[in-house]
C-alpha cells in the first residue's frame, strides 16, 4: 500500500482494524485477467481484505490489495 490511507472526511491517518465474520476470512473476488491461469479455468481471483478505521469519525474502509 503506497503511503498510509487517510480518512477522506477528517484527513487523518486510518488505523489498523480487525474484522470478524464468524465464518472465516472476508475476501473480495475480482475478475481475473484474460491470460491469467485462474481465468483459463474459469475462476476469479480471491483477495484478502484489509480494514482501516478512522479514529475520529469511525469510518471503516476496506482495501483488497493484490
Ligand atoms: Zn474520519
Amino acid at each position: 500500500m503506497a503511503g498510509d490511507p487517510r480518512c477522506p472526511d477528517c484527513d487523518v491517518a486510518l488505523e489498523d482494524a480487525e474484522l470478524f465474520t464468524g465464518q472465516g476470512e472476508l475476501r473480495v473476488r475480482t475478475e481475473a485477467d484474460g491470460d491469467d491461469v485462474l481465468a483459463a479455468v474459469g475462476l476469479k481471483e480471491a483477495l484478502d481484505v484489509t480494514p482501516r478505521r478512522c479514529p475520529d469519525c469511525g469510518l471503516v474502509r476496506f482495501y483488497a490489495i493484490e
